[in-house]
């Protein structure tokens, strides 16, 4: 929705940027892509109306004017990258995200793929990081962007949120929260960190504060392509959370014993020095 007042004044880049006269121009995308190509029954997001027609301008309209002529497609946010809640089992709309809806293949004119930057929302570093690649790309400083299969960059995906959280060792260690208001590893109530690529637990969300399950939320997989279908029900233990914590938990009480006594040990000075009951250092105490 766009404001009346404001609306025309909104639009009229993109109608620059169909006409040519914005030229380079990067199309971001965000939202998933509903698609009445092939749900016909109405039309489910627009920008704009068509002073021919006097009809909304779709969403798919709007790729399909823009994105030949862009430099670059970002798409951000896990609904725009691979169609997120939208595009669930049984959506009336054809939600998709737009590396579905363009091809995987798809190229820009400058010859770049889609890049994706999923997360829900995305994280705001993580999108300006990127785009800041693509311009120091087109400025011919910077190799080509390194994408992985999902078209994500691979220096902000390529870790699993458990290799960044700051729980794991209480993974490590077998010692899972029972409930909420636990410093301990939430993988029994339900957190799928170990099978998720983001890197939000490192980088925070805000100023570096944040990061799910550093602050006691599970991670649902908000940033990977199968959400939210495959990571449902939310708070139920993952598959195979049985037997991994079944296997860290035997490891991890073994570990955890012989450590308690490597603690108690690092915790006392060496035998040699001088931490006794006896004062054995020379000095003499002033008596009053
Ligand atoms: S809370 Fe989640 S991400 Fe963190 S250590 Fe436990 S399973 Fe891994």
């Amino acid at each position: 929705m766009l404001a009346y007042e404001v609306g025309d004044d909104f639009m009229k880049f993109f109608y620059q940027a169909e006409r040519g006269e914005l030229d380079p121009f990067v199309l971001v995308f965000e939202g998933s892509v509903p698609n009445e190509k092939i749900k016909k029954e109405g039309y489910w997001a627009a920008l704009g109306t068509d002073p021919t027609t006097g009809q909304p301008i779709t969403s798919v309209e709007w790729i399909d004017r823009l994105a030949p002529k862009a430099l670059a497609v970002i798409a951000a946010g896990t609904c725009a990258t691979y169609g997120g809640i939208h595009a669930m089992s049984g959506n009336p709309t054809g939600a998709m995200g737009l590396a579905d809806y363009l091809g995987w293949g798809w190229k820009s004119k400058a010859g770049l793929p889609i890049v994706n930057v999923p997360g829900c929302p995305v994280q705001p570093d993580n999108f300006m990081e990127t785009i800041l690649y693509l311009l120091f790309q087109v400025a011919g400083k910077a190799p080509m962007i390194p994408l992985d299969d999902q078209l994500r960059p691979t220096w902000l995906f390529g870790a699993t949120v458990h290799e960044g959280c700051d729980r794991a060792g209480y993974y490590e260690q077998g010692d899972f929260a029972e409930t909420y208001n636990s410093p301990k590893c939430l993988v029994k109530l339900g957190c799928w960190g170990p099978v998720v690529n983001c890197n939000v637990p490192k980088r925070g969300w805000m100023m570096g504060i944040g990061g799910c399950p550093n602050v006691g939320g599970i991670c649902v997989g908000c940033t990977m392509p199968g959400f939210p279908d495959k990571f449902m029900p939310f708070m139920d233990e993952p598959p195979g959370a049985k037997l991994s914590t079944g296997l860290a938990g035997a490891y991890g009480s073994a570990i955890r014993t012989l450590r308690k006594v490597t603690n108690s040990t690092v915790n006392k000075e060496p035998k040699w020095r001088h931490a006794r009951p006896e004062l054995t250092s020379g000095y003499r105490p002033t008596t009053y």
